[in-house]
């Protein structure tokens, strides 16, 4: 099923009256926009003044407000290669940026190039298994067109999520313990290098590898991403068990009780302790058998927390949506909080992290299990995805409604993060990353960091594509 991206609706999508495109020079860059639109409309440029430029440069984080020189809207690979080689020739730093998700606005920047794959969003049916995706399909978009063929892939579940940057930094999810990640399903890339040229993955197993969890815009811009797809599960069910006004306390028994109850889950189920303020929610889904070790977890759960709701069995396509989440831009501050092998890696800790978070309206702590089929050697093998050892992930969120509240909340956070960092958390998920990560190559790429090294050296050897935080020559 092809759905070409024709002029028409690329523009519309890109929100470009047709007569914009010749009444804007790019004066500013010295260069005439009719040598590089007129015979060559896959790429549009924007920049400031520009109406598209304010709703293109935004992403998904409000707290975050940058301001490249000129943002390439791209309509397929030529467009992009078109555009990296403008970059390079006026030597501007590039920013890659698909469904704009990131934590920390690596997919903008302040005065370079911010290419933008929103408008290339196409999936093609290679046949009745493998799947073409462009990197600015959004997850709903996909588990929309996969799921009515019964096929899927393990994404992760907010609806406006982008697989451009969701693949290439590993991608867990509700379904992750029993497919493995998202880049584990990942086949092929085409993509754009440092110096315009246009790559292929097949027959290059070491540029597949960077792919998959190495490659959030560090050496080249990921235009096609070929996926085998999954059987989809027929149904989900899930269980939510709460506990209302917790102290710190509480909190870290029941999260130990949890820890001592997750190993029993299969890999068909997922669970989440989330610790919200004072209340407490803990998350089973689970797309299998609800199996003498499920019902074992349940009643430990029940237990320890104060009421327990559940939802029968429903369509996977009706369950998944349960957690789309908000699909609009709002003002948070989200990021990794370790990857843990066990409870008493934080044992000692947590509950001064706790008291925090329960005295802290609008910060969350999580931790979401991984492990099941994650850890499968041979997907450890293939990519770049550096903590498959870790069967547990945490993360550290806060949101706020208005700019006045950021600062408190963000001391906050941080005091909390001092807790992990000052106590040995040494693994963090690069999809969740933060700006105030010093050791950021050991946290988020552990060992892989030198062999993504030698990746960049020979795709980008001009260090074209870099932020804060892109892996360095
Ligand atoms: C609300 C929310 C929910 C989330 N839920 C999950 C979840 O369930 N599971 C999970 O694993 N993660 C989740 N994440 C994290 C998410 O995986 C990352 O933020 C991801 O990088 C977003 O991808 P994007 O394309 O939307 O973002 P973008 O901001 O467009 O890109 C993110 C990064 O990838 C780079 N990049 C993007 N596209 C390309 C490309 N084509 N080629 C090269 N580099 C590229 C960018 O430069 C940037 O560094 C969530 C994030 C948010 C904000």
């Amino acid at each position: 099923m092809k759905q070409p991206i024709n002029r028409k609706k690329f523009l519309q999508l890109s929100l470009l009256a047709p007569l914009s495109i010749a009444a804007k020079p790019l004066q500013f860059l010295g260069e005439s926009p009719g040598e590089l639109l007129k015979n060559n409309e896959n790429v549009v440029y924007y920049k400031a003044g520009d109406a598209e430029y304010e709703t293109l440069r935004k992403g998904f984080n409000k707290r975050i407000d940058k301001k490249p020189a000129v943002i390439a809207l791209c309509k397929n690979t030529d467009g992009v290669a078109a555009a990296v080689k403008y970059a390079a020739r006026k030597n501007l730093p590039v920013a890659v940026k698909s469904g704009g998700h990131c934590m920390e606005g690596f997919s903008g920047n302040n005065g370079g190039m911010v290419i933008n794959l929103s408008a290339m969003n196409n999936i093609e049916w290679l046949n009745s298994e493998a799947i073409k995706l462009n990197p600015g399909c959004k997850l709903a978009q996909i588990y929309d067109a996969l799921l009515p063929k019964k096929r899927f892939i393990p994404g992760g579940s907010c609806a406006g999520v982008g697989i451009g940057g969701l693949v290439l930094g590993g991608g867990y999810g509700l379904t992750a313990r029993k497919f493995g990640l998202t880049c584990d399903s990942l086949l092929a890339v085409t993509m754009v290098d440092g110096t315009g040229n246009v790559i292929s993955s097949s027959g290059n197993d070491e540029l597949l590898w960077a792919c998959k969890g190495g490659n959030n815009g560090n050496f080249g811009i990921v235009t096609e991403l070929t996926f085998t797809t999954q059987h989809a599960p027929a149904t989900m069910q899930s269980h939510r068990f709460r506990a209302y006004k917790v102290d710190a306390v509480r909190a870290t028994a029941i999260l130990q009780k949890w820890f001592e109850l997750t190993p029993l889950l299969p890999v068909d189920c997922f669970s989440a302790f989330v610790l919200n303020g004072r209340t407490l929610y803990i998350l089973l889904t689970n797309v299998g058998k609800q199996t003498a070790s499920v019902q074992s977890f349940i009643s430990g759960l029940k237990e320890v927390t104060d009421k327990t709701t559940n939802t029968p069995p429903q369509p996977l396509a009706k369950a998944l949506k349960a957690y789309y989440g908000r699909t609009y831009p709002m003002y948070f501050k989200n990021a990794s909080a370790g990857l843990y092998k066990n409870f008493s890696e934080i044992e000692s800790f947590i509950d001064k992290a706790l008291s925090i978070v329960s005295s802290t309206q609008g910060m969350i702590y999580q931790v979401n299990t991984l492990g099941g089929n994650i850890m499968n050697p041979e997907f450890e093998k293939g990519s770049a995805f550096p903590h498959r050892a870790f069967p547990y992930f945490s993360e550290l969120q806060t949101y706020w409604e208005k700019p006045s509240q950021e600062k408190r909340l963000l001391e906050r956070f941080q005091q909390v993060q001092y807790i992990f960092n000052s106590n040995g958390i040494n693994a963090q998920y690069r999809n969740y990353p933060d700006i105030n990560f010093n050791n950021w190559p050991e946290l988020y790429y552990g060992s892989n960091y030198k062999r993504l090294q030698q990746v960049k050296a020979m795709y980008d050897p001009a260090n074209l594509f870099r932020y804060e935080q892109s892996v360095k020559l």
